[in-house]
């Protein structure tokens, strides 16, 4: 099996969505005012943390001029925040704020992962771009071995249920999504939803504080008793 680093160079080198490899760099060359001084990654977004790890986090995909620009998952934007805060809350990060990729922050036990690893265009991969990438996906799972699968969205969800059903991991009616919603898919892997932290969500108040924190909690209060078990 190819270790770790080597998965994430693949996925860096990758090419197979021209759109999105040429909108990354576009991003990149003509930045947001703010952060003109910055030099932006502008290229598919690696993994980030490392197995083993209990926990994989799936994302939806780099924000322009978030992780396309700091070149690390959740990093530099409003999502980041609520995805590290909550993290560090449940002693899976070693940092409440995640700004850049030379910031310290360590993942404990957690990996995190995208459904695309390119920033799309209005941050909305074509379902074609997705299959692409499922690749990456299930090689991440492979190397991960998580106990718990955590998706942030429906589309998060949609593409590691394909990559359940196709392992033969799930055989019943498709699972349906929903905010904290648990699936075991096999004897080890627990699927659990939550709605991602973007900004349509969270200044909607259809996500607050108090439920993303309810998902982790959850999380860990499931790995605390396997552990006791
Ligand atoms: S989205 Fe995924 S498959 Fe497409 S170019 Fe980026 S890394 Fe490759």
């Amino acid at each position: 099996m190819k270790s770790w680093s080597r998965l994430n160079r693949q996925i860096v080198q990758c090419q197979k969505c021209p759109r999105l490899i040429k909108h990354c760099q576009r991003i990149a060359r003509e930045k947001r005012r703010a952060y003109r001084e910055c030099e932006y990654w502008g290229r598919p977004v690696p993994n980030f943390g490392s197995p083993p790890a209990r926990v994989l986090i799936v994302g939806l995909a780099p924000a322009a001029h978030g992780a396309n620009r700091t070149g690390r998952m959740f990093t530099g934007d409003r999502s980041g925040d609520w995805l590290y805060r909550a993290l560090y809350k449940t002693g899976f990060a070693s940092q409440c704020e995640s700004t850049d990729s030379d910031d310290g922050m360590r993942l404990i036990d957690c990996v995190i992962t995208a459904i695309c690893h390119c920033a799309p265009p209005a941050n909305k991969p074509a379902v074609a771009e997705i299959s692409s990438c499922r690749s990456w996906l299930d090689e991440t799972i492979d190397q991960v071995k998580p106990q718990v699968i955590l998706a942030l969205g429906q589309l998060a969800w949609k593409s590691t249920v394909d990559v359940a059903i196709e392992r033969e991991w799930w055989a019943a009616r498709r699972p349906k999504f929903g905010h904290a919603v648990e699936v075991q898919l096999d004897n080890q892997t627990l699927l659990v939803g939550s709605y991602h932290p973007s900004q349509q969500n969270t200044f909607t108040g259809r996500l607050t504080e108090e439920m993303f924190d309810r998902v982790f909690r959850a999380i860990r209060t499931c790995l605390d008793a396997d552990v006791t078990a």
